[in-house]
């Protein structure tokens, strides 16, 4: 986030693009579109800060540009800027009600310029950074609940698509409210907080992730990964967590802290939810603090 904001100038005028480009490039990363098309598949595959739009362009206008840029989630939350010859109160307000945060007439006054650019693109980076805090767990730098689902609300419309397998392991702390009790609560977050990063660092595998699900439970997303893949992975997550070696006095299970993991396997199909699926590794993970703890229970449910 501390790298130079990254802002595109749209003009069919390479004049225009150079005399825009010229105000700003000491702040800025420029990349720049000589048209409407051009412009939108180049902002989805860049992250991008600021738009700068031209009005009158050959094909697609500035305004549809804009109302297309403002329709895809990916490029929402990008402030568009109109920079056009045309001064009228009609054009301005058909800018601003396609969705532009600001609209500015040629020829441009270079400091005005400089600082409109520069209060929306605060106002984006901050926004950007409000929106990923609401997805990341403060203790653990892990991603949270909501993360969770959102990502996996995508990977598991292209997993179903084709009929991939999905593994997706609940894990919880054993008898933490005992490890509260005796050590103290922030003792208790410190626990958390290393367990998290034992987990978090066995995510090997792109794609794979690993969030803080609740107080002390995570949960961890395999794509692509059968029964036993998720089972060799969950293994490795246990005795992981073991080897931290973090003393629990107050476990009937070990002398030190432990976790029980439940691991529920399927084969995606498009009228499945996850709620299938963590229903089912609740299933397990109840049955491995059933049986003693510190232990996986899996289930591959596809004909379940
Ligand atoms: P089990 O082995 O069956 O999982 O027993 P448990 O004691 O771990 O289960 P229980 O769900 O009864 O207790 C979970 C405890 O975790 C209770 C709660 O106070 C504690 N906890 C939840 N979130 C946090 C947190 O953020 N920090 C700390 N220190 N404790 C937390
Ligand atoms: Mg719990
Ligand atoms: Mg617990």
């Amino acid at each position: 986030m501390n790298s130079k904001p990254v802002i595109m100038i749209v003009d069919d005028e390479i004049a225009n693009i150079e005399m825009i480009g010229a105000i700003l490039e000491d702040d800025y990363e420029i990349l720049f579109a000589r048209s409407g098309e051009q412009a939108i598949g180049i902002a989805q595959c860049s992250q991008l800060d600021l738009i700068l739009l031209d009005v009158v362009m050959q094909g697609m206008d500035g305004y549809e540009t804009c109302r297309r840029i403002k329709l895809d989630p990916d490029l929402a939350n990008v402030p568009v800027i109109f920079t056009t010859g045309l001064d009228s109160v009609e054009c301005e307000i058909r800018g601003l009600s396609v969705g532009a945060i600001d609209y500015v007439t040629k020829p441009v006054q270079p400091v005005s310029l400089r600082c409109r650019v520069s209060n929306h693109v605060s106002l984006k980076r901050m926004r950007d950074q409000l929106a990923n805090q609401a997805l990341i767990d403060p203790l653990t730098g892990l991603g949270n609940r909501r993360m969770l689902e959102a990502l996996l609300a995508e990977e598991m419309t292209r997993l179903a698509r084709s009929r991939e397998e999905l593994s997706i392991l609940l894990m919880d702390i054993d008898y933490f409210k005992q490890f509260n009790d005796m050590y103290g609560h922030l003792e208790g977050d410190r626990c958390i907080a290393a367990v998290a990063e034992a987990l978090g660092a066995a995510m090997r595998r792109g794609g794979d992730m690993c969030v803080r699900y609740g107080g002390e439970e995570f949960a961890c997303v395999l794509p692509r990964t059968g029964y036993d893949g998720a089972m060799h992975l969950a293994e490795l997550l246990r005795s992981q967590v073991e080897a931290l070696a973090i003393p629990h006095a107050g476990s009937s299970c070990a002398p030190v802290v432990t976790i029980s993991i439940g691991v529920a396997v399927r084969r995606c199909a498009p009228d499945l939810r996850m709620k299938a699926w963590f229903e089912t590794a609740d299933r397990m993970l109840y049955d491995s603090k059933n049986e003693g703890r510190n232990q996986i229970t899996g289930i591959q449910f596809d004909e379940a």
